[in-house]
């Protein structure tokens, strides 16, 4: 008889007995709702981001919500985005009213094909939506280039890149709106939450009025509602959470991409040509390893192959299915076959274990038990 290994889940949150104990002082002050603790947490992400306005919500899909409605994007417009991500991401584009435009990703990126963007373009299209997948940036230059030429509102989904950057500096940190996600399988989370990275003061106050119910102060002791928001704000519970994880974001990161170099170094050269597999692409520099995948070949069922290494107390994700194929958007008159690469991925894709707690040991563990079933 062996012995069992651990089950080695795809992600996993780490969280100190300080935060631990902060969740308790916040629980015992009396005020959980929106507080210090939340104003705290938007001034060191506000710093984090080079000094430019930071909202907290309790979502990372609201952010994309409240950017599009602040910059006046609804029914009538079109707003291109890819087909290759959690399918928050398109669904916040029809929550507004607007009809969202899907083009194609890279094929080793995952990342929206920009070469393909220009010619989705039409006159009613207002705003883009790329996502930086698993935390590996689009090509900003190429980004933002497409964005003023034809005069676009960007909304980056940055809910898996906290701090990934290009040429030197994070993503958000520059360019227009951005949006994180705190969700619990994200780089730092709070359960659930988010924040959204503005460009003024005038925007920051909008974001403050669709956060909660659009109320807005009038005279001296009055409210007044002049637009239709929601309930999205941050509660001090959570930004207790989130400021534990702040301490520690630097440091997780490093580790997440220490993690990711002893993939590639356990996979070896020779893995794809050997298997058919594809690997991510071996970004050290800007990418902060949101998480790490393999793109199985065509010959394995991707169903069989997670059931097999979940026999091996590996636990595997997949991210993600192509949007377009969901039920709801094939309604719309979405088919298959009109995004080919998304659809290869989102059918073959796979997330291997990926998180700061993990070690080397495990890594080769899981690179192990994968080779003993692709080759
Ligand atoms: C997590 C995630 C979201 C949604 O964030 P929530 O906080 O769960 O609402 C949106 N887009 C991408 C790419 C994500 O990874």
């Amino acid at each position: 008889m062996t012995t069992a290994l651990p089950f080695l889940p795809f992600t996993k949150p780490t969280i100190d007995e300080e935060t631990i104990a902060a969740v308790g002082n916040v629980l015992r002050s009396g005020w959980l709702t929106s507080g210090p603790n939340v104003q705290a947490l938007e001034a060191q992400l506000s710093d984090y981001f080079g000094g430019r306005p930071v909202r907290t919500y309790n979502s990372g899909t609201c952010t994309m919500e409240i950017a599009l409605r602040i910059a006046g994007i609804g029914a009538g417009d079109e707003v291109i985005t890819t087909p290759n991500s959690w399918v928050a991401t398109a669904n916040v584009i029809i929550e507004v009213g607007a009809t969202p435009v899907f083009v194609d990703i890279e094929a080793r990126s995952h990342n929206i094909d920009l070469d393909k963007v220009e010619a989705a373009i039409t006159p009613r299209t207002k705003a883009i939506i790329p996502v930086h997948m698993c935390g590996l940036p689009c090509d900003m230059d190429k980004l933002y280039a497409i964005a003023r030429k034809h005069n676009l509102r960007v909304v980056e989904d940055a809910a898996q890149a906290i701090g990934s950057t290009w040429k030197g500096q994070r993503i958000g940190a520059f360019g227009d709106f951005a949006s994180f996600s705190f969700q619990v399988n994200k780089n730092i989370m709070t359960g659930e939450g988010g924040c959204l990275v503005l460009n003024n003061a005038e925007e920051a106050r909008l974001a403050e009025k669709y956060r909660l119910q659009g109320v807005t102060r009038s005279g001296l002791d009055g409210i007044d509602v002049d637009v239709l928001g929601g309930k999205y704000n941050m509660t001090d519970i959570a930004a207790a959470i989130g400021l534990g994880q702040m301490k520690h974001l630097t440091e997780f990161n490093a580790k997440r991409k220490a993690l990711a170099q002893h993939y590639f170094a356990a996979f070896g050269q020779d893995f794809e040509a050997r298997s058919g597999a594809e690997l991510p692409i071996a970004d050290f520099e800007n990418s902060n390893w949101h998480m790490f995948h393999i793109v199985l070949p065509e010959r394995i069922k991707r169903s069989e192959f997670m059931q097999q290494m979940m026999e091996a107390g590996i636990g595997l994700g997949y991210h993600y299915r192509a949007i377009h194929l969901f039920s709801y958007y094939r309604a719309r008159g979405f088919t298959d076959g009109m995004f080919p690469i998304a659809e290869r991925v989102g059918k073959q894709i796979v997330t291997l274990p990926l998180f700061p707690s993990m070690t080397e040991a495990d890594v080769e563990r899981v690179v192990t038990a994968v080779k003993s079933r692709l080759s």
